[in-house]
């Protein structure tokens, strides 16, 4: 598809990271497929990761962890 955010190219399948945060906490979670614009480098992950990823990473804060990094499987 074509990038919404600078609409100059179109998006390629690729691998991203996203960082969450709140308050202390920090989570970084690598390795997520997801659509990437080449020329400014927005990532767009499909619904049903973003949703999953979302509940992983509440998962891990209610475990009471801080900072952590994982991939995405
Ligand atoms: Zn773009």
């Amino acid at each position: 598809m074509i990038c919404i955010v600078c609409r100059e190219a179109y998006t390629t399948q690729s691998l991203t990271s996203i960082q969450f945060e709140r308050d202390e906490f920090r989570a970084m979670v690598k390795k997520i497929p997801a659509q990437v614009c080449p020329a400014c480098g927005e990532s767009y992950l499909e619904e049903g990761i973003a949703e999953e990823l979302l509940k992983r990473v509440q998962d891990i804060m209610a475990e009471g962890e801080m900072d952590v990094v994982l991939e995405y499987r």
